[in-house]
């Protein structure tokens, strides 16, 4: 059985491996000059690969109900974990459940992968961009030599979602979808930050700073963690899973002190004497300073400021115009894609047999925390194992 994968990220790669060990003569086909970009690229930030919370909780953080069955047939968290350690590379698990290669980098983890698939056969083939399609299992490629036709028994597309093209996930598959009268749903950012218009002053002062421990809320969800200031607005894992809520603009909502009542605020910024200054105020009445004082200045008006109720009413649930999402192109990952209602349950697209979709090319969504990862290998292994049935 010769399968064809296009697309030699986490999903395509995982599906590669799938698809040899049940015997298939597996190709990977990739438009780069290397493999796995954006893995590597996760890798900077230590490869946040699972998480360890409990199974129910792990999977409700799955947008799409069969995602959810994919990932549990998969083997969930423990599946990666095992599949890491398989590999020979120790796992350091974070104190909120996080887990990371002990080195926290990717690439000693590609190298054993790739290392794996070779002795399994797999050929790689770089530089390949896929270019043409009959609607089955035979596609066009532009590479070094020019164009070339490759007919396999069964084709896998993992091509990925559409931000970070650097990385060569550019979404331009979706012209290949389109040829076939296939259609796809537009790329939304998801996990990406917001755009703030900050004062120059606050910029000046904060940029690269950290929000510590605070509660953010936008769409009736709300999220406790940090984000950092950047020239244009917050960036981080605690505004991530609000950015859905954020497309066309809107209001985030910060509580500064999320262990701290409004009430015991109040009372404690109102003893403070009122020709203090406003510093001392929020520093001895409520123990901020820093970034946090600077940001109650930069959206607080003058007269909230000199009022304690005020005060400790904006230090709870203080409003951020928020004109959008940063570009998409900058996302952590996309939604949109490859809609679930043209995949079988084994993610083959009903219109076109043999021809299987893995990873970030779904329509899905999830938050950061190892779930992206852990959902481009389990529909990879899915789609792999699906299309080396006789
Ligand atoms: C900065 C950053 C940090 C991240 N950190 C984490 C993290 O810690 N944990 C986590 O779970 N997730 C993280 N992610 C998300 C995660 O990396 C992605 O969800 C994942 O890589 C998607 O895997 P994929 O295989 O579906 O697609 P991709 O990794 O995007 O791979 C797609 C591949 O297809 C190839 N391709 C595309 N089009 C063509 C074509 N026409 N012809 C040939 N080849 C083509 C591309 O070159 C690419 O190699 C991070 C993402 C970013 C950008």
């Amino acid at each position: 059985m010769k399968v064809a994968v296009i697309g030699g990220g986490p999903a395509g790669l995982m599906a590669a491996e799938a698809a040899s060990a049940r015997g298939a003569e597996v190709s990977v086909y990739d438009q780069m000059p290397s493999l796995a970009r954006k893995f590597l690229m996760a890798g900077k930030s230590g490869l946040n690969i699972t998480h360890t919370e409990e199974a129910q909780q792990f999977l409700a953080r799955y947008d799409a109900p069969l995602l959810r069955e994919i990932v549990a047939a998969y083997g969930g968290s423990e599946a990666v974990r095992e599949w890491m350690a398989g590999l020979g590379i120790e796992e350091a698990v974070g104190s909120s459940g996080r887990v990371f290669p002990l080195q926290m980098k990717a690439s000693p983890l590609l190298r054993r992968w790739l290392a794996r698939l070779e002795e399994r056969g797999a050929v790689v083939r770089l530089k390949h961009r896929w270019s043409g399609w009959d609607g089955g299992t035979t596609v066009q490629f532009e590479g070094p030599d020019g164009e070339i036709s490759v007919e396999a028994d069964r084709l896998i597309l993992a091509c990925g979602g559409g931000s970070w093209r650097r990385l060569g996930s550019d979404g331009a598959w979706t012209e290949q979808f389109s040829s076939q009268g296939l259609e796809t749903a537009p790329f939304r950012a998801s996990n990406a930050g917001v755009l703030i218009g900050w004062s120059e002053h606050f910029r000046d002062r904060f940029e690269g700073e950290a929000l510590k421990n605070v509660r953010f809320s936008a769409g009736g969800e709300s999220n406790r963690g940090e984000a950092v200031i950047t020239k244009r607005g917050l960036e981080s894992g605690g505004i991530y899973p609000l950015t859905k809520y954020l497309l066309g603009g809107g209001t985030l909502t910060v509580d500064l002190l999320p262990d701290v009542s409004e009430a015991k605020l109040a009372a404690k910024l109102s003893v403070q004497k009122p020709k203090q200054s406003l510093s001392n105020r929020l520093r001895k009445g409520a123990r901020l300073q820093g970034v946090k004082a600077g940001l109650l200045r930069e959206a607080l008006s003058p007269e909230e400021l000199r009022d304690a109720g005020r005060l400790a009413a904006g230090i709870k649930a203080l409003p951020l115009r928020v004109d959008g999402p940063v570009p998409l192109d900058e996302a952590i990952s996309t939604a949109g894609g490859v809609p679930w209602t043209e995949l079988s349950d084994g993610l083959e697209l009903k219109a076109h047999r043999g021809v299987f979709c893995a990873g970030e090319m779904i329509d899905w969504d999830a938050p950061t925390g190892g779930y992206l990862l852990t959902a481009c290998k389990a529909t990879g292994w899915a789609a792999g194992q699906n299309a080396a049935l006789p």
